[in-house]
């Protein structure tokens, strides 16, 4: 499974999320963007460690990390890693990460590289 980003048709820069115009050339406004698979790998820029969870999350404490992927775009992602430190390198995947009644919320989980 993949989580994709958004390639800027007329200068190549990538979004994510999703944006109706381009940050970076300002010129493109007709949604003329790529769909482009993001990277799994990338290095921990930030994180904290979050306790007081909804029920529906599986999981008894769980952490929040700002990973810089391999193309430079940034992402909150969870983390599976017991001694996080800033600036490590990390790979992610695509899991369930809040199973709802109906439907199941997807997001990239980050282990350590
Ligand atoms: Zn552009």
């Amino acid at each position: 499974m993949e989580i994709y980003a958004y390639k800027c048709k007329k200068c190549d820069h990538i979004h994510y999320p999703f944006r109706m115009v381009c940050k970076a050339c300002g010129q493109n406004n007709f949604f003329e963007f790529e769909q482009v698979p993001l990277p799994k790998k990338g290095t921990l820029l930030t994180f904290t460690e979050l306790y007081s969870l909804p029920a529906d999350f599986m999981v008894s404490k769980m952490g929040l990390g700002i990973v810089e992927l391999e193309n430079k775009v940034r992402i909150t992602g969870q983390l599976a890693i017991e001694n996080a430190r800033i600036g490590m390198p990390v790979v992610g995947e695509v899991e369930v990460v809040r199973r709802g009644e109906y439907d199941s919320q997807y997001g990239m989980v980050f282990r350590e590289a």
